[in-house]
């Protein structure tokens, strides 16, 4: 089956609108991010964070978590409740094992 000129080029023309196009979008998105870029308040913001915190993270995100996270586990550490029937240790207070899911009684 022949396919016209005519259908060939409107093929043509949209196989290279599907390859163009998502491309000229990104690099419009691209320069739309660098242009919307403010240098200054990143050094300033940056600046700002040095003098609160001398952590050796730059950005402080990593710091914090951590941190918070160390703190809930030593408390968990120390109050736990051994399950009867698969010997996992749990929270206190908790009334089901996370291991079995066997009911753990009250204290
Ligand atoms: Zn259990």
């Amino acid at each position: 089956m022949a396919i016209g000129q005519f259908e060939l080029a409107v093929r043509v023309l949209m196989g290279l609108f599907v390859v163009v196009a998502p491309t000229l979008l990104f690099l419009g998105l691209w320069k739309g991010l660098t242009y919307l870029r403010d240098d200054e308040l990143i050094e300033r913001a940056r600046r700002m964070e040095g003098r609160s915190s001398p952590s050796p993270d730059p950005t402080g995100i990593a710091a914090f978590p951590a941190s918070a996270f160390d703190g809930d586990e030593g408390e968990e550490a120390q109050e736990t409740v051994v399950c009867d029937a698969c010997g996992t240790a749990n929270r206190a207070g908790v009334r089901f094992c996370r291991e079995c899911f066997g009911r753990i009684p009250d204290e």
